[in-house]
């Protein structure tokens, strides 16, 4: 890759893809990941990478949940592939930091400037990541500070980072801004909604969209590992679910029959947002025939979905989580600022120097 002034782009980055020929950034096996801005593209220095959570957690087991491992395992397909696209899950994460570069065809066409402050809301898995070096990672949120270049084609998304509310706490929660922008269009005032993994960031916003959209006359079920985790209480006590039901999604019947036990008609909309595999089933048992399941998750196998509905005969649509959607940035956000509670969690989970 040389300057800015020679090479051409594609507005989707499909210029930066090494192999295999004919592949798009997100499915290719290697992109270029030369930090070097071309005449469509945005260099950022990177600061801290947010990876998503199925995918932190599947590198956690292999690496015994050690720091320094998942550092280095995370570099290693770094400099493999030129991105962070975990090559078992297929997911990647985001990433914080400053504009260093803007490529010559995109001034004056786009709202940034140097040393703007943005979080990407493009995966990782289809972001050139050039990595200098990894200070920390911290095993409780999936954050692993680094010194890094980061390329943002012409088409990619970004953010602007909020001045209210700590970029970190924003990095966490535009992570999962595809969520709570969602679940307020699959339901409607007076259904039953069932979140499976509720206590965890996308499952935590869903609730609270949720609860809102159905009404008092609605009512939401937070299915969580364990009640008297903090994020479990939270919901509770702010009015964000209805019922807390302790249970094991990759438990199907079991699960499922808890759920049923308290709403017998079982639920109209079930949002996954569990960070395992192994959970299609408990989710299409706890849906209604005629309801819908919204698969957040990225742990979630078409083939167990499908094959598994058709298996018991459920008559469901099954709906997967797009990680964008118009304003999803702002609506999750605004969710956040809508909630005082969520956001005293969240910036006594999230902010830097909190957890680690
Ligand atoms: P998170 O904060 O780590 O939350 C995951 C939650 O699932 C945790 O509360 C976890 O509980 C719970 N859980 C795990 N296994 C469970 C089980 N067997 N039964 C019940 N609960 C279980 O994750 P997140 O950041 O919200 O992400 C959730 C999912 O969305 C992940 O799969 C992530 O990859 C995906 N995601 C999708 C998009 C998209 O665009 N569609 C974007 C970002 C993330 P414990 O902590 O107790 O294990």
């Amino acid at each position: 890759m040389q300057g800015s002034t020679i090479r051409a782009c594609h507005p989707l980055g499909a210029h930066r893809v090494l192999e295999p020929a004919g592949a798009m950034p997100q499915d290719a096996w290697r992109i270029d990941n030369t930090p070097v801005a071309g005449e469509r593209e945005i260099l950022c220095e990177v600061e801290a990478l947010n990876i998503d959570s199925a995918s932190f957690r599947q590198i956690s087991e292999v690496c015994g949940f050690d720091s320094r491992r998942i550092g280095d395992h995370i570099a290693a397909t770094v400099r493999e592939r030129g991105k962070q696209h975990n090559p078992v899950t297929g997911s990647g994460g985001m990433f914080v930091g400053r504009v260093l570069e803007i490529g010559e065809t995109l001034h004056g066409k786009i709202d940034l400037n140097m040393g703007d402050r943005v979080a990407s809301l493009v995966s990782l898995s289809l972001t050139p990541l050039h990595i200098e070096a990894i200070h920390d990672v911290d095993v409780a949120t999936g954050r692993v500070w680094v010194r890094a270049k980061a390329i943002l084609f012409e088409s990619g998304i970004w953010a602007r980072l909020p001045e209210d509310i700590d970029e970190h706490v924003a990095l966490a929660v535009l992570d999962v801004a595809g969520a709570p922008a969602q679940v307020p269009r699959l339901c409607s005032p007076g259904q039953t909604v069932v979140v499976i993994g509720a206590a965890g960031k996308s499952g935590m916003f869903s609730c609270a969209q949720a609860k809102a959209r159905v009404g008092s006359t609605g009512r939401v079920i937070g299915l969580v590992h364990d009640c008297a985790a903090p994020s479990a209480q939270l919901l509770a006590q702010a009015g964000l679910v209805d019922d807390l039901v302790e249970a094991d999604a990759s438990r199907a019947l079991e699960t499922s029959g808890k759920v049923e036990a308290i709403a017998p008609q079982l639920a109209d909309l079930v949002i996954n947002c569990v960070n395992v595999p192994g959970t299609e089933l408990c989710s299409i048992l706890c849906t209604r025939d005629g309801g819908t399941i919204y698969f957040f998750s990225m742990a979630t196998s078409f083939t167990a979905a499908a094959l598994g509905a058709e298996g018991i005969g459920r008559d469901v649509t099954m709906i997967i989580g797009n990680g964008y959607a118009k304003d999803h940035a702002n609506i999750a956000l605004r969710t956040l600022r809508d909630h005082p509670e969520l956001l005293a969690y969240f910036n006594a989970k999230y902010r830097k120097g909190t957890t680690t």
